[in-house]
């Protein structure tokens, strides 16, 4: 059997205020039945709304029944109406239709709630009202929904997975109403008003707090920590010719970025400087150089003839070993001397590290080159 709806709340047109059931009771005299003219909302009187009587139980809830004579329009209510479509219940309606009017009668684009537009929805699963906020606002998200939850647990699920929640940049304000009182639902200013207003204060502080500059930092931060962690994981991940090919990638970048800061006409003053330390030193080793090509270049030895650098070789030496071995013996230790020379080496070395060698240059005149590089940070240029 499908039960008949019964209120708890009720709009007095005598007393021009909600009442409660047991205040209703309170002012019947005796068994009289009559506690004044009792409708479902201000707003439906006379025309659209429920007319009510108060019902006095001794086996269960006392509550406010349709009256029995106007069941041929079934529940004009709108309010009500809203609830049945919600799958909600009676206290939905009561709580939605004050809250319906306390938004209604509230100035546009005024504190609090910078209100541009506003919407009632009706469907089951949307929200129960939504405010579009004005631009100027100076809020962080443009739309509040408003949702009252009784007893749709499905529809509670929906909203309140998260509590009070942001879904992109809309905010939504759940009120669970289940465990407020017939006194508290009858009491809007208190249980409504009150709630909504402590809400959206705690939501502009929390928002507050989390724009501020040490919370954003402190996100940073850790946001800067996780990717590290990514980064870590992903480089145990990989296999020793994984990691070798992106040396040799992080090595071919680097040398690229070398190049460029080389090649720049700011640069070119410190190579100039290396150069001429490379003609000095060569201008070192010109006597061991001229020795070497002097043995190259000797072919007495050829024609049987004793030559000055074979004739340093011991006499007994000499005649037992072939003039053109013993020559080529000391061509090579000549050779070995020179490439062993101080001179040689340092130009090898020069030639080797020119960045090294330009950016120790410049760095005696105060001087860094990789400021020269047009993007030095993320090293890919062009
Ligand atoms: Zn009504
Ligand atoms: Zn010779």
């Amino acid at each position: 059997m499908k039960k008949k709806p019964t209120w708890e709340i009720a709009y007095s047109y005598s007393l021009d205020r909600t009442v409660t059931i047991d205040q209703v009771l309170n002012m019947r005299k005796g068994n009289d039945p009559r506690a004044g003219d009792l409708w479902c909302h201000k707003e439906c009187y006379p025309n659209t709304g429920e007319r009510l009587l108060s019902r006095r139980c001794t086996d269960r809830e006392s509550y406010f029944a349709s009256w029995p004579s106007e069941h041929l329009h079934q529940s004009a209510c709108s309010y009500f109406s809203v609830a049945k479509t919600k799958r909600e219940t009676l206290n939905y309606a009561q709580f939605y239709h004050d809250m319906r009017l306390y938004f209604s009668q509230m100035n546009l684009n005024e504190e609090p709630f910078f209100i541009k537009e506003i919407e009632f929805p009706t469907a089951l699963y949307a929200p129960d009202i939504t405010i579009t906020h004005s631009e100027d606002s100076g809020l962080r998200w443009s739309k509040t929904h408003i949702v009252i939850v009784d007893s749709n647990k499905k529809r509670e699920k929906k909203f309140t997975h998260n509590g009070h929640f942001m879904l992109d940049d809309e905010y939504y304000l759940v009120i669970k109403i289940s465990e407020f009182t017939r006194d508290q639902l009858a009491n809007f200013q208190r249980t409504g008003i009150e709630r909504i207003e402590l809400s959206w204060s705690k939501l502009k502080d929390a928002e507050d707090e989390y724009h501020s500059p040490e919370a954003t930092r402190k996100r940073e931060i850790e946001k800067a920590q996780h990717l590290m962690e990514i980064r870590y994981l992903q480089t145990i991940k990989k296999t020793p010719q994984q990691r070798q090919e992106e040396r040799d990638r992080e090595r071919q970048k680097e040398l690229k970025r070398q190049r460029t800061v080389l090649e720049h006409p700011e640069t070119q003053r410190f190579i100039e400087v290396v150069k001429e330390n490379i003609r000095v030193l060569e201008k070192k080793q010109r006597p061991l150089l001229a020795e070497v090509q002097a043995i190259e270049q000797c072919e007495s030895y050829h024609n049987g003839v004793l030559c000055e650098h074979l004739a340093g070789v011991p006499f007994e030496k000499r005649r037992i070993t072939d003039y053109g071995f013993l020559h080529h013996e000391i061509l090579d230790r000549a050779q070995t001397k020179l490439a062993q020379s101080y001179p040689a080496r340092r130009i090898q070395e020069i030639k080797f590290n020119l960045y090294g060698e330009v950016k120790a240059v410049a760095e005696e005149q105060g001087i860094n080159i990789d400021d020269f590089h047009p993007n030095f940070e993320s090293g890919d240029q062009q």
